[in-house]
């Protein structure tokens, strides 16, 4: 080994779920939205200056981080907003999980946490889910140096009350709480009700999912002023101008059609529910989601085989090669002519197993 070969930084990284390209495919693998962003966005878009592209954007994302407070009844100082949740919680867990103590979140959950935890060098441990894929609130009633779990949980789908957010909280008055809210408006209950209460609170939402702008990349936290702060502090000491003007403009205009909204993420929870019929009549067992998309096993059937069984007629599902999570598909709900396609494959394949 060169001498020099010694000081690069090795990591495991996050693998994100496939992008395969082609245009008849069923896309359910990486839990996107079937629906189009709101119609404003795609005005805003054609009516962009790009005169505007000279200059750089502004690093506090004014408009953004406004709409936001706004959408959700909070001050300006209580937003970070980030390039997809994914910047945001990096950031995060640069800024607030520097304890010797571990950092905890459950063993089944947003894979990415582990591969921050280890970027940063972060000591932690992965309480196991119980059998029934819920946290066991009693594995982080002791000494640690931080939590962080989703809610709803990936890939289960589970969502926690605000209860059970509350009860963490409570017994975490020492250390910080990043609720990774990335699948709340499907059914979940948001912990910025907690705010007031909390300032140890960290709520963190995107636009990836529920607003359809997975390739835009848009994330935000919000929290009290003091964290917020030293977020920003963060961010300004490794790049100012993390999030682009268009994302800034769009972003701001999604936020402005609340009917949209409401109606694309309902059409999809009414398609969840009814896939979860489908399934149940099919044989299928999963935790009961509140998510966009369903964690879903049969009984009598390999997940693997039947993964790559529909692969092969271009339906992309996630599959997890992983303990405890070997025998499920986590299937993400698309529009109902896709989920159509999906089930009358389903059936085919076991009429003949
Ligand atoms: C999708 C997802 C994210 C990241 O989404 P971004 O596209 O980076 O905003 C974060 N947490 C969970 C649990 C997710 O599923």
């Amino acid at each position: 080994m060169k001498i020099w070969e010694k000081n690069i930084r090795k990591v495991v990284p996050y693998v994100p779920g496939e992008q395969p390209k082609g245009e008849k495919l069923i896309k359910l693998n990486t839990n996107e939205n079937p629906y189009p962003p709101a119609p404003g966005v795609q005005r805003a878009l054609q009516e962009m200056d790009c005169d505007a592209f000279r200059k750089y954007p502004d690093p506090a994302a004014t408009i953004l981080v406004e709409a936001l407070a706004r959408e959700h009844s909070v001050k300006p100082e209580q937003i970070f907003v980030g390039v997809g949740s994914d910047d945001v919680l990096a950031m995060a867990f640069l800024t607030f999980f520097n304890s010797d103590k571990p950092l905890l979140f459950p063993d089944v959950t947003y894979s990415f946490y582990k591969v921050w935890a280890d970027l940063f060098q972060i000591p932690y441990e992965t309480p196991k889910l119980d059998e029934e894929f819920r946290i066991r609130i009693e594995d982080y009633q002791r000494e640690n140096g931080g939590i962080i779990f989703p809610n709803p949980n990936a890939p289960t789908g589970l969502a926690e009350p605000l209860s059970f957010v509350e009860e963490m909280l409570k017994s975490n008055p020492d250390s910080i709480v990043i609720v990774d809210e990335a699948y709340v408006d499907f059914g979940g209950e948001s912990a910025i009700a907690l705010l007031e209460q909390y300032e140890n609170l960290l709520v963190v939402q995107t636009f990836s999912k529920s607003r359809s702008m997975a390739g835009i990349r848009i994330g935000y936290a919000i929290g009290s002023p003091s964290l917020i702060r030293a977020l920003n502090d963060v961010k300004y000491s490794y790049n100012s101008y993390t999030m682009n003007l268009p994302s800034q403009i769009l972003g701001a205009e999604a936020l402005k059609d609340r009917a949209y909204f409401e109606a694309s993420t309902h059409k999809i929870i009414q398609t969840r529910e009814r896939a979860k019929l489908r399934l149940k009549e099919l044989g299928f067992v999963f935790p009961d989601s509140s998510a966009n998309f369903i964690f879903a096993r049969h009984p009598q059937v390999s997940a693997e085989e039947l993964f790559l069984a529909l692969k092969e007629k271009q339906i992309y599902v996630r599959y997890f090669k992983q303990e405890r999570l070997s025998e499920y598909l986590r299937i993400t709900i698309g529009t109902d002519e896709e989920m159509e396609q999906f089930f009358a494959f389903l059936e085919a394949y076991l009429a003949q197993k």
